[in-house]
């Protein structure tokens, strides 16, 4: 029998914005989320946490990019955001 892992990946643990307010990291479309882009900085997962943005296509801040920002990113590599079918889903590191 298979089992599925619902743990979040190691990288979340290590998040910086664990413990931040989560409407920081969620910005009206116009704001350029320069708050939540300067936790972003500093974090040690920052590489992992984008990635796993452009693949799933979250909203808000990740990876110390806006959904803009990695719109941007997708159209000029598309295959680095290619989509997973049937992966699940982490929760997010924001509401840690
Ligand atoms: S959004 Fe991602 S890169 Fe930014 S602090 Fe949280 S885990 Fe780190």
């Amino acid at each position: 029998m298979s089992q599925i892992n619902l743990l979040p990946p190691d990288w979340t643990a290590q998040a910086a914005c664990r413990g931040c307010p989560p409407d920081k990291f969620f910005p009206a479309a116009e704001d350029p989320a320069e708050g939540a882009k300067m936790i972003c900085r500093g974090c040690p997962v920052q590489g992992p946490c984008l990635d796993h943005a452009l693949r799933y296509r979250e909203a808000g801040v990740w990876g110390g990019t806006t959904e803009r920002e990695r719109a941007r990113i997708r159209r000029a590599a598309p295959g680095r955001a290619a989509v997973q079918e049937g992966a699940l889903r982490v929760a997010s590191p924001h509401r840690g």
